[in-house]
């Protein structure tokens, strides 16, 4: 990060005796006399501009003014003794300085209306136009020092956590609710009523097929008819140039009267984004596919594979699938049991009894043998 000094503004500061405002390099109430103690801290004016007059500037860059350790008066910090009593100011206390007033108020403010004669004045102005008095405004906006570069947006923070949070929870909530119906059972008898199972082969065929695609996702084996460049995406790329990315001027107390405008920029590498060619091609290939293979189905225990019937080496194997199902009699309702388990399924005669956990979704998830 860099930080810029884009120039010098001046501040004011408003007298603790009777509310005027004074121009910042002013020691001295222009209203009522008073001195301005130590402790009463510069302000950004409304209407801001740089100034540009160099006995300013060079006054703005000599560093914070120091209050005379005898009498408290402020004096510049190039003053060797005191304006007022006249005291070696090597013992002096410098200003605080170094503070964010806020950001740079560059933008137009409202006038000011004056106290006295109700005149509006010039936002910037220090006494009536019209009748000279004391221009004591209640001090509007921004001098609260204000988190300079980019002011971080921390209340809306944990609102979006909270939401989220209870989003969270929620959805954790859902999952154990649906875990423990789903594994909470009950115990019922049943007694077998009828079986029935299906076993299936499954069969691949090999078949040709035409198509365009990019060359790196051809099948295996294709051959390749005609190619052209297409574009087939973006890419992002560091151009090695970078350009300066600035958050908004804030102003700086520097202690003399005068606020220090500073900027804090970023320097970031641009970036560009460039097509990505590549083939896109005609082909032909030949590709397994799979078929519907024989299918074996039976009302008994006795399951059986159904013959493969391949058809020479254009067609192989690729599987089987078996699958039992069992239907229950209990207390005047019936409760279909599923499972790929042949030697399980092997189990249920016609008739005999058993043990169903079923849960709270009405699903048998196991059947043992009755206690
Ligand atoms: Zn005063
Ligand atoms: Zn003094
Ligand atoms: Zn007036």
């Amino acid at each position: 990060m860099t930080r810029k000094t884009l120039g010098y503004v001046k501040l004011i500061w408003h007298c603790p005796n009777c509310g005027s405002r004074n121009p910042g390099p002013q020691k001295i109430c222009s209203n009522c006399g008073t001195p301005q103690p130590d402790n009463v801290k510069f302000e950004q004016l409304p209407q801001a501009e740089l100034i540009t007059d160099a006995a300013e500037i060079a006054q703005a860059k000599a560093g914070p003014d120091v209050h005379c350790y005898y009498c408290g008066s402020r004096n510049p910090a190039t003053a060797k003794v005191c304006s007022q009593c006249g005291a070696d100011l090597t013992q002096a206390t410098a200003r605080e300085s170094g503070q964010i007033l806020g950001t740079l108020q560059s933008g137009p403010a409202q006038p000011i209306e004056c106290p006295a004669c109700g005149t509006p004045n010039d936002p910037n102005a220090a006494k009536c136009i019209q009748c000279g008095a004391a221009l004591t405004e209640p001090q509007p906006a921004a001098p609260l020092p204000v988190a300079a570069p980019a002011p971080a947006q921390k209340g809306q923070f944990p609102l979006f956590a909270i939401i989220i949070g209870v989003a969270m929870l929620a959805l954790i909530g859902g999952c154990i609710f649906f875990l423990v119906l789903s594994t909470r059972t009950t115990d019922l008898t049943g007694q077998v009523e009828s079986v029935a199972w299906t076993r299936r082969v499954l069969v691949q065929e090999l078949v040709p097929i035409s198509g365009q695609d990019w060359r790196d996702q051809l099948p295996p084996g294709a051959v390749v008819g005609s190619c052209s460049e297409r574009q087939r995406g973006s890419e992002r790329q560091d151009t090695g140039q970078t350009r300066e990315v600035c958050g908004t001027p804030y102003t700086v107390d520097t202690g003399s009267g005068f606020g220090e405008v500073r900027q804090d920029c970023e320097t970031e590498p641009i970036y560009e984004e460039s097509p990505v060619y590549a083939d896109y091609c005609s082909f032909t290939a030949t590709v397994w596919q799979t078929v519907p293979g024989p299918t074996l189905t039976g009302t008994d225990l006795n399951a059986a594979w159904p013959q493969a019937n391949l058809l020479g080496p254009n067609q192989r194997e690729a599987g089987r699938e078996e699958s039992y199902e069992v239907v229950f009699k209990t207390d005047g309702k019936a409760y279909t049991y599923s499972t790929t388990d042949f030697n399980e399924f092997q189990q249920f005669q016609i008739g005999s009894r058993w043990t169903l956990k079923v849960n709270s979704f009405d699903v048998v998830t196991s059947v043992e043998p009755p206690q």
